[in-house]
């Protein structure tokens, strides 16, 4: 199959790929995503077979307007209400009990149903001229997110029918997921909301173990998605904890062939290798928006081994990390000890 590259001027032909039940790549202010026609279960496999994507994983379904929600949920409590009011559109996704109208390949088997409001207007054209979307991130399952059209080609070239250039994503991870079809609501994947945020807004909010820890033998992942090792580059990811001085010590006593630092800004001058920069140290915001471009920086320029600095799990920095962790496998070398 070719795909096309369309541009935001080309949103209805984008939406008539939707309707006959096709694929299409479009960016949001996370992540760029790879959609579907959310109530169509026959176009929603594509989505799989086109991701390599595991079949007991559920997607996100996109809505263009809150009234949307309705029909796809069967409750919609005073919680979700509050949290749509503040952080919708925007990088937030509220799981709720799924009504009949979701397929159960949306929902993996589940009964409840992922729902978000996007932020990107491209997203919300697209979601307004066709029908909700079903959308994970549109890259190869296992590798990388997509921040950029040309990160999305490199993984779909000739699997999805197009893709939509709207230039790189705002917030650079996938948005924060909460359940609330568990009572108190649980922090399943941190993102651009903050757990601070959250319980601000709707107070007591548990941070699911699996956002830190890898699961433990035998348990079952609340949210599928994180039993599965994600984001990784094909170059090993050494993660690093510690003050700047000793990363930079250790590192620069483990130089040599193919091997490069994910670091901060602070530290490119004291490093005696290849460096990719995260960006600046205390600023989380910007980690995120950088993080997936740098693993991905890491295979182009053929690294076998990247060591990184780890990031601090507070505020964005909880989501940067949750994602860095999974890329190095839950290993992580602690200099403090
Ligand atoms: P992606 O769209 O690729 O960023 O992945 C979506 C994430 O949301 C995955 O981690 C899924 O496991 C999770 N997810 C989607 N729907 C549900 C659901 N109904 N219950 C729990 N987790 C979900
Ligand atoms: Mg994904």
């Amino acid at each position: 199959m070719e795909t096309k590259m369309l541009d935001g001027s080309q949103i209805e032909e984008a939406a008539d790929i939707i309707k006959k039940g096709g694929l299409v790549a479009v960016p949001t202010e996370t992540v760029y995503g790879l959609a579907a026609d959310a109530l169509n279960g026959d176009a929603v496999k594509k989505i799989f077979a086109a991701k390599g994507r595991p079949a007991d994983n559920p997607l996100i379904v996109h809505i263009a307007e809150l009234s949307q929600i309705y029909s796809l949920v069967r409750e919609f409590p005073e919680k979700a209400r509050i949290l749509a009011e503040r952080f919708w559109p925007g990088p937030l996704t509220i799981i709720l009990p799924k009504s009949e109208l979701i397929p159960d390949e949306v929902s993996a088997g589940l009964d409840t149903v992922a729902v978000r409001f996007p932020s990107n207007k491209l997203a919300q054209a697209l979601i307004k001229r066709s029908s909700p979307l079903a959308a994970p991130s549109a890259n190869l399952s296992g590798s990388p997110s997509p921040t950029s059209a040309g990160h999305v080609y490199d993984d779909m070239n000739g699997r999805i029918d197009a893709i939509i250039d709207g230039g790189s994503c705002e917030v650079g991870v996938e948005s924060t997921v909460i359940t609330l079809a568990a009572d108190p609501p649980r922090l399943l994947r941190p993102g651009g909301i903050t757990l601070e945020q959250l319980r601000a807004a709707v107070g007591e909010v548990v941070l699911d173990d699996a956002v830190m820890n890898p699961l433990k033998n035998g348990e079952q992942a609340a949210s599928p998605g994180m039993k599965y090792k994600h984001y990784s580059p094909k170059a090993d990811i050494v993660l690093i904890k510690g003050a700047s001085s000793d990363f930079v010590d250790y590192v620069n006593l483990h130089k040599g062939e193919n091997i490069a630092a994910l670091c901060y800004e602070n530290e490119v001058d004291r490093l005696e290798l290849p460096v990719i920069v995260m960006g600046e140290e205390n600023d989380y915001v910007q980690q995120a928006n950088r993080l997936f471009a740098a693993l991905r920086a890491a295979d182009e320029k053929g690294f076998k081994t990247v060591y990184a600095h780890c990031p601090k799990p507070e505020g964005i920095g909880l989501a940067v990390y949750n994602r860095i962790i999974r890329a190095a496998g839950f290993e992580v070398t602690d200099l403090e000890k």
